[in-house]
């Protein structure tokens, strides 16, 4: 268990998170603080000349904050991506909704006060109404609308929001940073030297927050809702963010960073590649597009594991057979003709996609998702088949099925597959259909599941999650969450064993695929192949090749 890592340390100096980003940095707080404006003086206007003047600096500070987030959408599509830059594109939406601009200049007129405490309210008002729907997308969604109000009042006083630590004694700026904030936005993101960043830690701010998004989308290992961190720290503490545990530490002492950071070489230009030993597999896991350069870059065997649903998530909306299509074909090229596996569209548990409109469920993790969503929702699951198939012409395409239950749902997703390619122009032999690993009922049955398929990964978070009845992402029972628990691997080597005799590649593509040591113990097992974040496939493929050198063949 990773808490094992920590075991000296007192509690006023641990705080617990949501795991937002995984990975782990050492390094030194550095505060960002946003201005609150949390006391905007009303004062009235006394005639209409004032009025017209309100008004006339409303026009120039949304003309402004627009000319800022347009250059902050370019900014952020060259530094880290298009689709991330199209969230301040979608933020430039809310300021210059005309609904809200009518309420404040409407708000102005009739009440005769000043601009600032109308636009406030106003503001206010809309980011209460989001923060208390039901679904948690557009909760999240209220952060945005939070943060076009502190935009525009930032403008009007002329203030900034920005790290506090500047010109400080201690001030690390520039160097081993870890931002601490109140809250993750994607605003923050915009505001650091990205390279020199090396973790984030927030009091608030969720799983599918857009800057959650860009943390993860950066590799940057992120903990957020950590109450009280911001009040506790200044610039320079020394602070270690375990993103996967969703832990923080406060000046912790050197052995425990040394155990929870192994020395490991950093990605670089320079770095000279190990190959990947005769017979193994170091894959990249891979989000979107931009990722897929980041795995080329780290010289991955391929992506082992693509999650479709983070391109849908991006895009708000249901994306067409085109825009698929030229997706999968931008990966695949940029791939060039390594294997990339691509899994299909896997929504449900704590993966909203609001648009879909799937009715509130009391148990999401246990409802509507997966294979399951994909059987019952017959025309999106199409038009990624669809989308997939056309590029059989030029590349071998792999597809997987998330949450796949059992054999005969296995059977179902076939034919379903079957039906649409006897329908396409397809090069049949250039399709593979792969089933993940992560319901306990579908390890049951694995040996039925190897038979109908070409491969298999195993998604060992949810698996963890569904064997031990634990929920992956709540902090109050991650003691239970234990990727070394002894009926855990024994589940593993069933499943090795068992695709060992059917003859079928079977990968591993969840977070304890990069662990520290666990090459060693799954290589153990059998397991050849494993499909990690791209900073940690360098790591694996060095722990695979010291395992390979004792001489032990697999
Ligand atoms: C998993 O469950 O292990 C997995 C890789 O899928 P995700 O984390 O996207 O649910
Ligand atoms: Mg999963």
């Amino acid at each position: 268990m990773e808490i094992s890592l920590y075991p000296k340390v007192s509690l006023p100096n641990k705080f617990m998170g949501l795991a937002i980003n995984s990975g782990k940095s050492f390094g030194h707080v550095c505060l960002y603080a946003s201005n609150h404006h949390q006391a905007v003086v009303p004062h009235d206007l006394v005639n209409d000349t004032e009025v017209a003047e309100e008004i006339a600096r409303l026009d120039v500070a949304l003309k402004e904050c627009s000319q800022d987030l347009d250059r902050i959408v370019l900014e952020v599509s060259e530094h880290v991506g298009e689709a991330e830059g199209s969230i301040f594109t979608a933020q430039k939406h809310i300021l210059n909704d005309p609904a809200i601009i009518a309420a404040i200049t409407l708000g102005v007129r009739t009440e005769k006060k000043n601009l600032e405490y109308i636009l406030d309210r106003v503001f206010d008002g809309y980011e209460e109404k989001f923060a208390k729907l039901d679904n948690e997308y557009f909760r999240e969604r209220s952060t945005d609308i939070g943060e076009m109000r502190r935009r525009l009042l930032d403008k009007l006083y002329n203030t900034r929001p920005g790290f506090i630590c500047q010109g400080q004694h201690d001030c690390s700026r520039g160097k081993d940073r870890i931002i601490v904030a109140e809250e993750l936005t994607a605003e923050m993101m915009v505001h650091m030297k990205l390279e020199s960043l090396l973790g984030i830690v927030t009091e608030r701010g969720g799983i599918t927050s857009h800057a959650a998004i860009i943390a993860r989308s950066m590799g940057i290992p992120a903990v957020s809702g950590v109450r009280g961190v911001y009040s506790q720290v200044q610039c320079g503490t020394r602070i270690l963010v375990d993103g996967d545990a969703g832990m923080v530490l406060l000046n912790p002492d050197a052995e425990i960073v040394a155990a929870a950071i192994p020395k490991e070489p950093q990605i670089s230009e320079n770095i000279c590649y190990l190959e990947t030993p005769a017979g193994m597999e170091v894959l990249a896991n891979a989000s979107l597009v931009e990722d897929a350069h980041q795995a080329a870059f780290t010289h991955a065997d391929g992506i082992g594991l693509f999650r479709t649903e983070i391109l849908f998530m991006r895009a708000q909306r249901r994306l067409t057979l085109e825009e698929q299509s030229a997706m999968y074909r931008d990966v695949l090229s940029i791939m060039k003709h390594k294997p990339v596996t691509f899994r299909m569209l896997d929504v449900g548990g704590d993966k909203e996609l609001p648009f879909l409109r799937i009715e509130k469920e009391t148990n999401p993790y246990l409802g509507w998702r997966g294979a399951r969503f994909l059987l019952g929702s017959p025309d999106i699951f199409e038009t990624q088949i669809r989308a997939l198939l056309r590029q059989t012409n030029e590349h071998i395409v792999r597809i997987l099925f998330p949450m796949v239950i059992d054999s005969k749902q296995m059977q179902e997703l076939l034919a379903f597959v079957r039906a649409i390619m006897a329908t396409e122009n397809v090069r049949s032999e250039n399709v593979r259909i792969g089933a993940m690993f992560e319901v306990p009922s579908a390890c049951l049955d694995a040996d039925a599941i190897f038979k109908s398929i070409d491969f298999a990964s195993i998604g060992s978070n949810d698996l963890i999650q569904y064997i031990f009845a634990v929920d992956r992402n709540n902090d109050l029972v991650s003691q239970d969450y234990n990727p070394d628990h002894p009926i855990l691997w024994k589940v593993l080597q069933d499943l090795a064993n068992s695709a060992k005799q059917h003859k079928k590649p079977l990968s591993i593509c969840g977070e304890m695929a990069g662990r520290p040591d666990a090459a060693a113990k799954l290589c153990d097992i059998g397991i050849t192949s494993f499909s990690v974040s791209p900073r940690l496939v360098n790591r694996v493929r060095n722990e695979i090749s010291r395992y390979c050198s004792r001489g032990i063949t697999i």
